[in-house]
């Protein structure tokens, strides 16, 4: 007898949902665009510790304060209506007095200085811009496609999940930090004629050979992660998400965010390809990473079969006896057919996410969990 697959059931909250009356979009939308105001002006009065250098030459710091400008008073606006509709206000006076803050700190006219960023600094500019941008994209392709309808933008536990997302992206200049000197060390792996030979090759076929490569490394690296009891109560973090969404990835353990993308750089850096080629690579893995956590239901063809989809990605989550150590690739599905580790039953999506062993639910206690295990 075959396993019985079943479908995941989302019971419907119609009072938690973001629908126009409820208080909650204008409420919310003050406190978020308040907060990232707050968050970006601070960035403008400390460049030197809240901004990346790595990040600062791709965009326009005078064109971003003219957002800042409209979303400071659209942040104040989106408050205000919360009164005037009379719900939430809870939620639109927090919105406004922290784009307050934002305004007597100086606000959108705050000079801009050229100087330069510090080589260790928080990145608040990564974390601002990647979350504007992905709730965004990713929560409009939600709505579009959801997988479950009924399943909520602000779900359970995603406070804990915002909590990792602004965490792991304020260290970027860390995780590069590290991730560049354990290149510079690892100079005796890197074959020159390699780099030359690589680099002679159209841009797209190297776009591909960067995929493949890091894929064969990302998927020892996550196979690692489950076999080894210990690493597992590292990788377990990542794991104890019972709802999949956009947000919903970001959750991982710092530590295992500093030895993946570093192992993912050395591998990166020994292929050799050309810059053009590592940056097309780096968007691409920076979007499937986010895609594949995604309440997502868009039918991807014959493409479920060559990248690694959310269905497919979800079943790696899954707590179900099939799926349980299966799914390990992060962007082709190759290696885990290669390696015995594929399971994708035709329609089928899981019924059960998350860790058999449930962790701590907060923060801190997932931080120490692993260690608790030394
Ligand atoms: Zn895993």
């Amino acid at each position: 007898m075959g396993y019985q697959y079943r479908k995941k059931t989302v019971t419907p909250r119609p009072d938690k949902e973001f629908k126009i009356g409820n208080g909650r979009i204008s409420g919310y939308g003050s406190l978020f665009l308040g907060s990232m105001s707050l968050a970006a002006v601070l960035a403008y009065l400390y460049p030197a510790y809240l901004t990346t250098r790595e990040l600062r030459a791709g965009y326009d710091g005078a064109f971003l304060q003219e957002v800042l400008k409209y979303s400071m008073w659209l942040a104040l606006f989106l408050g205000a209506i919360t009164f005037i509709i009379n719900r939430k206000k809870r939620l639109g006076f927090a919105g406004i007095v922290i784009t307050l803050i934002a305004f007597a700190l100086g606000g959108y006219n705050i000079p801009l200085r050229g100087v330069e960023a510090q080589p260790l600094s928080l990145g608040m500019d990564w974390l601002i811009l990647a979350f504007l941008g992905s709730t965004l994209i990713f929560t409009t392709l939600e709505k579009i496609f959801p997988k479950y309808r009924h399943q909520l933008i602000l779900r359970d536990e995603w406070e804990l999940d915002f909590g990792y997302f602004c965490f792991n992206h304020l260290l970027i200049s860390a995780v590069l930090l590290v991730g560049n000197f354990v290149v510079a060390q690892s100079q005796w792996v890197m074959n020159h004629n390699l780099h030359y030979l690589v680099q002679s090759f159209p841009l797209l076929i190297q776009v591909f050979i960067l995929l493949i490569c890091a894929d064969f490394v990302l998927y020892w690296e996550h196979r690692i992660y489950h076999e080894i009891p210990r690493l597992w109560s590292f990788h377990a973090v990542h794991h104890s998400v019972e709802t999949l969404d956009w947000l919903a990835g970001s959750r991982s353990h710092v530590t295992q965010v500093f030895i993946e993308r570093t192992l993912v750089m050395v591998a990166l850096y020994t292929v050799g390809a050309s810059q053009a080629a590592l940056d097309i690579y780096v968007a691409i893995a920076a979007l499937q990473a986010i895609i594949i956590h995604c309440n997502l239901g868009f039918s991807w063809g014959i493409l479920k079969y060559l990248i690694v989809t959310p269905q497919y990605h979800h079943w790696h989550h899954s707590s179900e006896k099939p799926a349980i150590d299966t799914n390990y690739a992060a962007h082709t599905p190759i290696f885990d057919r290669i390696f015995g580790t594929y399971h994708l039953p035709g329609k089928h999506w899981p019924a059960e996410y998350g860790t058999i062993k449930k962790l701590p639910k907060t923060f801190v206690g997932q931080f120490l969990y692993p260690w608790g295990k030394f």
